[in-house]
Order: C-alpha cells, then structure tokens, then sequence
C-alpha cells in the first residue's frame, strides 16, 4: 500500500471547494457521469482502432444508493486506470485543475448562478462527500487499484480485487448532504443533466407490464417482468441526420424535451453545422403569445449530450429566445464566465450562424407554402418582428417574408403592400399613407371610414408594432404609418378636389367660439374642417407622432423620455358641412346648445372608447331626458 501528499499549496482544498460552489453541490454528479461517459467512449475509440483488444460490449453506466452504508456508487465499464493512470490523473491532473479553477474564480463564486456553469471535475464530488473510493481496472492487463481519500490532501493507493474493467467511484456521502441518498433526489438529477447522454445510464430498477399473450384467459393477471431502469436517451433526434427524421419524429422529441407541454410545435430547425464551429441542435417555434416575458429561457444548452443550463442568453440571439429546443456544441467555452462568453468570437459565430439558419428556413416555409405560412403568421409574428427590430441583418432577410395582414384578412408583404396602394394612398406630400388598426373593435367606425374609401387598412397589433414601424419608416423612403384614429381620412390621404364649407368664415368663427366654451381645451384642440356632408359631426383623433411615442416609451426603449407621463390629447375634429352643426350654430336657447355640444362630443367620445365613469353616467342621463 501506498500513501502519499497531493502536492498541492492549499493545506485543505475541501472546505474551499464546498464553500464556492455551495448552492451548486448538485453539480459533481453530472461531473462523475460525464468521467463515466468519456472513460466509456475512450473505449470504444480504441476498440474501434484496435488498439484494445477488449470486447466492447454495450456498456451502462450503474448509479447506485447503499442507504445503510452511506454510499453513492457511479460505476462505467469504460477504459479504467492503472495505479499510475490514477496516481497521474487523479492526484496530479484533476487536483492542479481544482486548484487553478478556485485560484481563478474565488472573486467571482459568489454568483452561483455563474459557477454553475464550470466543470470542477472528479473533485466536486468532496462538495458532497466526506471520502471517495476510486476502485479502478484498466483495459491493460494491469492490476485494479483502489484509492482513497478523505478530504484531506493524504491519500492512500493500493491493489484491488476487482476483476471486471471499469472504474468505481464511492462516495461516502457527508451528514449534510443526505438528500444525495434519496432515490427521488438523484433521479431528479439524472433527468436534468443526463437524459440525452450518449451511454445509457441504468438506476435501480422498475416493474414493466407484458402485453397480454393471445391465447390467454379472460381474467388472467398481467404478466409483470422488472427491467433496468434506463434514464436517458442515448441517442436524441439532435444528433442524428435531418434525413434520417420524419416529422413525428421530430414532435416526439419536443415531447420528449418538454413532457409537461401539451401544445404541439409549429415547426422546427434542425441546426447542423461543423465549420468553422460545431453546432448541432433543434429549435421549435411554439405557439407564442403576446406576452414576450413568459417565454424566455425554454432553450437549453448541452455540451457533448450533457446539459450545460437553459440560459442561453448571449448565445442565440435576445429575439430567438422565445424559441424552444437543444443546441449542442463542444466548442461553446463553458468555462467562462458569461460576459466572457458574450465576447467570445466563436459563441458570436454561433449567435449569426443562428439567426441566418433561423430566416432561412422561415424564408422557404413563406416560399413553399405561403398559404400555411400565413396561417401561422400569428403564432410565430412576435419572434420575427422582434428580430427586425433587434438585428439588421435578419431584418434584410425577414423583409422577404414578413407579412402584413389587412383587417380583412388579406397578407401582404410589404413590397406587395407597397405596390398596392402607392397609387390611392398618398399625403399632401407625395408620401404613401399605410394605414393601420391596432384594434377591430375599439377602431370599427375609423376602419369603416377608410375601407368606404376603398382604402387598404391593416391589422397591427403585436405589442412592439410601434417600434417596428418606427423602424420601416426610417429604413424605407417615403412611406409614413398612420393609425385610422390619427386624423380624419380626407385629412391623412389627399384628395383631388378640396371640399368647400357650407360655413361662411364668420360663422365659423362663431361656432368656435360656441364649442369652446362647453369642450375643454386642455384635452381637446378643436379643429373645423369641411368633410362629406355623411362624415360624422364630431370624430375625435389622436395624432399618430405622440400617441406612437406614447406607447414606445410604455413598452420600453426608444420612445422620447418621459412620453409615458405625458396626458392624454386628443383632436376634436368637427366637420362644417354636416346639418347638425350647421344646427349646433342656428340654436337661439344657450342651454339647448350647450346640452347639443355636449351630447355630440359624448358620442364622439363613445365612438372613441373614450366615455367613462361621470362623463357616462350624465351622457345616460342626458339622453334619456332627450328622448322623453
Ligand atoms: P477532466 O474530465 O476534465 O479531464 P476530471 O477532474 O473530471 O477532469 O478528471 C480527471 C481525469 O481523471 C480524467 O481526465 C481521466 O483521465 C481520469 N478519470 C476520471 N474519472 C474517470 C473514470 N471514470 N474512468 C477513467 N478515468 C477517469
Ligand atoms: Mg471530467
């Protein structure tokens, strides 16, 4: 037997160990099965190469709980270690690594969230164990070893019994760290960062019921056997190719991904690229809401099959993390820190190799089947339109596809859109008017308006439509987006003839002054203007340029500072020609006209969504006194 010094500075490694990584202890197990998993595959390199000439077999990983002894046992058939290899890799290699890794991130450990992210190797496991065994055989035809620690940096090495191949790490695990001996505790774990490992992991056992054989009775009892209990899946779609995949196979995956989603996948990418990085990996567009919070981190991010986290911020794109599924790169530097991440030129590779795969594929959907394209416009628009606004160049790309539905259900791209109303829909300026809704409801009479004109309306309504249009404004020439309710109509979009008021100058004059004295100045700027003799007496407006820096500045960035608190203000447009003004101003009796000014700004109101609490409860009351 052999006892030795682990040649390290620190006196004790341990308690710094479990002290920096204190609220990511669950960590060591992923690091024991990944060892597990490279020593397995090591084998079957060299098996397939011929230098071991070993029969490979298929070999399982075994995580096993000894309740009574204390012990938590990960056990591979993999290459093994001789009592060099181990004298080598174990007290040399691993240990200088856990020493560089506390020297290197001891300022920054606090942030658990961060530390999570590195691999600590075979020593996280004295995060939960106060000794490890490590009983070890090589492929060569060398004596087992057996090593054994305590936490301490003393070590004691000597020859083992053990026959079969493969390494066998024990883990005596320490008082406060008992939950690591619940069965349910470590199969959680395994879940986590081991489904998709590429060697299967068995823990313990279940019961799997036969199906009933033919010829069996009526009544007879199920045939019940036990089989391994297998957790992961060796093999996930992600890693095999597109062309072996059909579509179900590709909603399985997402189930399996996702077992407590019920709603199906609109549709996926599969990502495959090995230069000048390798990446592989699935994403799904999901149904999405119009909430852009709820969503976010449903990607999660592996290594070589083994999960790495679901915060795959600074790695795909802010917009594409409203996506869901598995990207898997060995060349993402996990090691790091994430602001080191978000420098790295490799992962800022990653981050446009994605969103050019992303607008590829959206491109041929829209291309091969605009019809379905268009009927998932809704589902998926919240992504692409937040891609155009966040990233220029999948802006370029998604000018291509992106769609811009009329309240009539019609979809337009925008060069379509463009092509179609450059013609009837222009201002004093020569500029096209796109005219928009952002409600069918709240904007109906506006809407009815326009279309009655024989004009184009469209249905924006995504929650950061005021910054896309911002942006396509400044990005396109000559082109204005202007909401119905903005102006009247005749006022948005030039008209050849001008119309003539019945109103002479005097008495407009006059009614000004009438409706000025009942309507309040501070929220309405009365405007006279000679509409249809059809138009409305009395439409209320909003101008687009300080209701759209309104809603900016509510849905964050890019409105102009302090908009949010601005109040509200509104443009009272009354329309000269219509008899119920020209009637407003004949009214001898001041209270008769008032109550008439009165009535008729409330319905303007109503039209507008605008009458509420008292204002209501005395239009109500004024209009049944009407009718009396
Ligand atoms: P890393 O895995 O990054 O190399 P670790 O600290 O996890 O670092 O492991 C150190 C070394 O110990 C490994 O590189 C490997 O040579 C050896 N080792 C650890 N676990 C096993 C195992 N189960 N079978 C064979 N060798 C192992
Ligand atoms: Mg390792």
């Amino acid at each position: 037997m052999a006892t030795g010094n682990i040649n390290v500075s620190v006196e004790n490694i341990f308690p710094l160990i479990k002290k920096f990584l204190y609220s990511d202890h669950e960590i060591f197990l992923r690091e024991l099965i990944s060892n597990a998993t490279d020593a397995t595959l090591k084998l079957k390199h060299l098996t397939s190469i011929g230098e071991a000439t070993v029969d490979y077999g298929n070999p399982v990983i075994e995580v096993r709980i000894d309740k009574d002894n204390k012990t938590l046992t990960i056990k591979d058939q993999g290459i093994g270690m001789t009592a060099d290899e181990v004298k080598k890799y174990i007290n040399e290699v691993a240990f200088s690594g856990a020493e560089e890794f506390l020297e290197k991130y001891k300022d920054t450990a606090k942030d658990s969230g961060i530390i999570g992210h590195f691999g600590l190797g075979f020593y996280s496991a004295f995060m939960v164990a106060k000794k490890v065994d490590i009983i070890t055989k090589s492929y060569k035809d060398e004596p087992a070893a057996h090593w054994t620690c305590d936490g301490s940096p003393k070590f004691t090495l000597e020859t083992s019994d053990k026959t079969d191949r493969g390494t066998e790490i024990v883990l005596h695990i320490a008082d406060d760290s008992e939950e690591f001996l619940e069965d349910g505790k470590i199969e959680q774990l395994l879940v986590k960062y081991n489904k998709f490992m590429p060697v299967p992991i068995k823990f313990g056992t279940r019961e799997e019921t036969l199906p009933k054989a033919e010829d069996a009775a009526e009544d007879a009892e199920p045939e019940k056997i036990t089989v391994d209990n297998i957790i992961n899946n060796p093999e996930p779609a992600w890693t095999k190719q597109p062309a072996d995949l059909n579509e179900d196979d590709y909603k399985n995956f997402y189930r399996e991904l996702y077992p407590m989603q019920f709603e199906e996948p609109l549709f996926h990418i599969h990502l495959n690229v090995d230069y000048p990085f390798n990446l592989t990996g699935i994403l799904y567009f999901p149904k999405l809401s119009n909430d852009l919070n709820i969503q976010k981190d449903k990607i999660q991010l592996y290594q070589n099959q083994v999960f790495v986290t679901d915060n795959v911020e600074g790695i795909v794109p802010e917009f594409l993390t409203m996506l869901k599924g598995v990207i898997d790169s060995p060349d993402i530097p996990l090691n790091v820190s994430r602001s080191y991440l978000q420098a790295d030129g490799a992962v800022k590779k990653i981050s446009s190799y994605i969103t050019r795969k992303v607008a590829d594929k959206l491109k041929s959907l829209f291309n091969e089947n605009r019809e379905d394209f268009e009927k998932k416009w809704n589902d998926i628009k919240v992504v692409i339109e937040y891609g155009m606004l966040s990233e220029d160049k999948f802006f370029e790309k998604a000018d291509k596809f992106a769609l811009y539905p009329t309240v009539n259900d019609t979809y337009f791209t925008f060069d379509e859109l463009l092509e179609k109303v450059k013609d009837q829909q222009t201002d004093k300026d020569g500029k096209t008017i796109l005219l928009y809704a952002s409600n069918k409801d709240a904007q109906h009479s506006y809407i009815q308006d326009a279309k009655a004109k024989g004009y184009e309306v469209l249905l924006l309504d995504s929650p950061i439509v005021s910054h896309l249009i911002q942006k396509l404004e400044t990005s396109k020439e000559n082109i204005s987006f202007v909401r119905v309710d903005a102006d009247h109509i005749d006022n948005l979009i030039k008209k050849d003839e001008e119309k003539i008021s019945k109103l002479s100058d005097e008495e407009k004059e006059t009614l000004k002054t009438d409706l000025e004295k009942v309507i309040d100045a501070k929220t309405y700027t009365v405007q006279l203007e000679a509409l249809d003799s059809t138009a409305a007496p009395f439409i209320i407006t909003q101008p687009e340029f300080m209701r759209r820096m309104k809603e900016m500045s509510a849905t964050g960035g890019g409105g102009m500072f302090g908009m949010g608190n601005m109040p509200e203000m509104y443009n009272l447009v009354v329309n000269t020609n219509n008899d119920l003004v020209s009637n407003i101003l004949n009214t001898i009796e001041t209270e008769k006209k008032e109550s008439l000014i009165k009535q008729s700004l409330d319905l303007a109101k109503l039209s507008q969504g605008l009458l509420k609490g008292e204002d209501l409860t005395n239009f109500v009351k004024r209009s049944y006194d009407l009718i009396k």
